[in-house]
């Protein structure tokens, strides 16, 4: 049972100061703290980021809505907004207190362009405020999928709607046009960094028409978050916390013993399949424009 508890926020939009490490994300919005889901491995329960009570608790940011507006129209620059850096803008909450579909509606109004990072098949109730931002500037969906097994889901993200469910959003968002494709971060060492399973989430994301796959060959452990994860490997993974302990010690990344072969084979794959393993962002959608204008395209302008 999660509890509730409504908070005022001051922040509202984090700049980052280099979206290019962050799928292209120039300001960062989180109208949610803590997270439903309980994915075993989630950074956003480490201690630097101080949320009380991670798997128990959602925090609402009850004036969200009113502050994103104000610090919209105060900024000179436009830039990409980024939902999902900390919780998922789509836990079941949001049905009811619609931040996500209030900020979408912001955003739309003040022509911005959006990026989403979901767990959430929930993210199709907003398909008509994201097809007019995306028909407006650009809008993309990256849906996060470590797995596209939803019995191993069921071990890794507990709480959050399966990777079938997933892939079924993915494909009702492409087929209307907006930038949707897998995020496979984390793979998590001897449990899914084999070639299998990055195979099948490629093959997912291809036949859902997904666009991109943008990996990440391993998982991050830090304090509390470590700890939490390895209780969780003591109950659903017996023998592996042991595992860890003896390749990745305290170390902070702890990337795949089997980066550098499913590196290649990926590679090879997407080459041969035509799927990127780029984000797109609202600047390469810039470059597309120009060149467009350049050569020509028969395809629905787009306002920068
Ligand atoms: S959905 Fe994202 S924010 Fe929520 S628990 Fe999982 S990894 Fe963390």
């Amino acid at each position: 049972m999660m509890k509730i508890k409504e908070i005022s926020s001051r922040t509202i939009l984090n700049r980052n100061p280099h979206p290019s490490n962050w799928f292209g994300v120039h300001y960062a919005a989180n109208f949610y703290r803590g997270c439903p889901h309980r994915c075993i491995y989630c950074d956003s329960r480490s201690a630097c980021y101080q949320v009380e009570d991670f798997d128990h608790q959602v925090e609402v940011k009850t004036n969200a809505l009113e502050l994103l507006q104000k610090k919209i129209r105060r900024k000179r620059k436009k830039g990409t907004v980024g939902f999902g850096a900390m919780s998922d803008p789509y836990l079941p909450l949001e049905m009811e207190r619609e931040l996500t579909r209030g900020a979408l509606q912001i955003l739309l109004k003040s022509r911005w362009p959006v990026f989403i990072l979901t767990k959430s098949h929930l993210v199709q109730r907003d398909l008509d405020l994201l097809n007019a931002i995306n028909k407006q500037n650009y809008a993309c969906v990256a849906f996060s999928i470590t797995t596209a097994n939803d019995d191993m889901a069921a071990k890794v993200e507990p709480y959050a709607p399966r990777p079938s469910e997933r892939f079924k959003a993915m494909s009702m968002l492409s087929a209307c046009g907006i930038h949707t494709g897998s995020v496979m971060m984390p793979l998590l060492p001897f449990i899914e960094d084999d070639w299998e399973n990055v195979r099948e989430i490629a093959e997912k994301t291809l036949e859902n028409s997904g666009s991109f796959l943008v990996p990440s060959y391993g998982v991050t452990l830090r304090d509390r978050q470590r700890d939490y994860f390895y209780d969780r490997l003591d109950e659903e993974f017996p023998g592996y916390k042991e595992r860890y302990k003896a390749k990745y010690r305290n170390s902070y990344g702890c990337t795949s013993t089997k980066a550098k072969e499913l590196k290649g084979k990926l590679a090879e794959y997407a080459r041969k399949q035509g799927l990127s393993l780029n984000m797109p962002s609202y600047e390469s959608m810039l470059g597309e424009k120009q060149l467009e204008l350049l050569f020509g395209s028969s395809s629905e302008h787009k306002d920068f």
